[in-house]
């Protein structure tokens, strides 16, 4: 398993549409599974293929506090359900790092998805999950919780994150 590198606002590659998986083959699992030690890694509990550079519909997502991994992988997922109802948490993303904004979503989602086997699953998510696999899924269509934002409050955090990026780059050796 490889680390592999997160793309960060404003890279435009982040905004690109995903496209579906044809098949669940060796080389998505391998790919899954760099995502996942990524995502550990940085740490999250979510990634979005995109978010290393691969414009595929995958994505991978831990919630487990406790020592024993219990991942969860989702290639191609849909939602086929979203609640009336909405939970609020203070999100954030590995690709907007350091920032973090209230965001409103569904409190509820039905999902459907091919798994780690590429075996056909459904699955009916709340709270943190749903919240979670819809920050994902917004991933593949190129939508930053960030875009939620006003445009006041999300241009200062672009503002800010574009400084970061220039004065990492400016190396004197
Ligand atoms: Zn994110």
């Amino acid at each position: 398993m490889t680390i592999r590198k997160i793309l960060t606002e404003p890279d435009l590659f982040l905004r690109q549409k995903s496209k579906d998986v044809d098949k669940v083959d060796d080389a998505t699992r391998t790919l899954m599974d760099d995502m996942l030690e990524t995502m550990y890694a940085a740490p999250g509990i979510g990634l979005a293929a995109i978010q290393v550079g691969i414009p595929k519909r995958i994505i991978v997502i831990d919630l487990s506090k406790e020592e024993e991994k219990k991942p969860l992988f989702f290639v191609n997922p849909k939602i086929i359900l979203k609640s009336n109802s909405n939970i609020t948490y203070e999100e954030g993303c590995l690709s907007v790092p350091g920032q973090f904004a209230e965001i409103d979503r569904p409190d509820k989602c039905d999902v459907n998805y091919l798994d780690y086997n590429g075996k056909q699953c459904d699955l009916k998510a709340e709270g943190l999950l749903a919240t979670c696999i819809q920050h994902e899924i917004d991933h593949l269509e190129g939508i930053l919780f960030i875009d939620y934002l006003s445009k006041l409050k999300k241009s200062f955090i672009v503002k800010k994150l574009s400084k970061q990026k220039k004065s990492l780059e400016r190396i004197v050796v």
